[in-house]
């Protein structure tokens, strides 16, 4: 049951820088009730401002229902450009239950000159290609959840970045490098230069806090297998914060909510 309230409620999916950002401008917004969704991978989320809720919400049904009984307004998608799933839960949902739902997505990176990128579909393929291009000494940046495809690759000494500690069993030889960004191209450099780095393995994620590997790789000649974004939906879609404002308050115009 929806009742009319002076205030809009918009759900924000995050997970990201962007999100983050977005939801402290419109903690401020008065137009605004705030609620802020995450998976809950993290166990210390950088997200300040608007009410925090932690958790999936059941597929595009659960979170079908979930909009309806918290009277959503409007629902803004800000999760990571590898967060396969959401981005079709939402659409999904939003359409059923007719919320309007806008797609906060980071352009993603593209190669400068002297990139040495390998552009891979997923993360079997970047293994196999570490595997054919001989790799000795790899950098994984594609986060402790995603080690899988990794593990029990003969003849390869794996540097395994993550924020929290990854679980290391089976690999036949791995170190964690513990660290949250963003990072610079000094502190980068150091590290591939530190571990003798031949190969970097990186999603194509995108945004500046994650950039500087690649600076620091194409500087020291070092080959990055570059895995290619999933498939997204087609929804209303903008590439950063500013413009997800816009689009926001465009809504809470056209759904009644007073101007700025
Ligand atoms: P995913 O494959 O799209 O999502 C898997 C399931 O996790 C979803 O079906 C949903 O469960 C739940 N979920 C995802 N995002 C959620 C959110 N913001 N609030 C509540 N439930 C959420 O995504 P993922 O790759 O597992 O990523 C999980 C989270 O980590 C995302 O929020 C994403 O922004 C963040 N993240 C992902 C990456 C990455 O590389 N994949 C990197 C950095 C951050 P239900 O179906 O039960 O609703």
């Amino acid at each position: 049951m929806r009742t009319e309230s002076a205030r809009k409620r918009v759900l924000l999916l995050g997970g990201t820088t962007e999100a983050t950002t977005l939801a402290a401008a419109l903690a401020k917004d008065e137009r605004i009730e705030l609620i802020v969704s995450l998976a809950g991978r993290t166990s210390s989320p950088l997200v300040r401002g608007g009410q925090l809720r932690t958790g999936g919400f059941g597929g595009a049904e659960g979170l079908a229902a979930y909009l309806d009984a918290e009277a959503i307004d409007v629902l803004v998608d800000a999760t990571h450009p590898f967060a396969a799933r959401m981005p079709f839960n939402a659409a999904a949902a939003c359409g059923r239950v007719g919320v309007p739902l806008l797609k906060l997505c980071r352009p993603a990176w593209t190669p400068a000159e002297g990139d040495r990128w390998m552009s891979v579909a997923d993360l079997q393929e970047a293994a196999a290609t570490l595997v054919a291009r001989g790799a000795r000494r790899v950098l994984l940046t594609t986060g402790r959840q995603e080690l899988e495809p990794f593990r029990g690759l003969h003849g390869i000494t794996f540097f395994v970045r993550s924020i929290e500690p990854p679980d290391l069993r089976r690999f036949e030889a791995a170190t964690a490098v513990l660290a949250r960004g963003p990072f610079d191209v000094q502190a980068e450099r150091a590290l591939l230069s530190e571990h003798a780095i031949d190969t970097l393995v990186t999603k194509n994620s995108g945004g500046s806090a994650t950039a500087a590997k690649l600076a620091a790789a194409r500087e020291q000649g070092i080959e990055v297998v570059m895995v290619h974004r999933p498939a997204a939906p087609a929804v209303p879609t903008v590439d950063n914060v500013a413009d997800a404002r816009r689009w926001i308050s465009a809504q809470l115009i056209r759904t009644g909510t007073s101007a700025e």
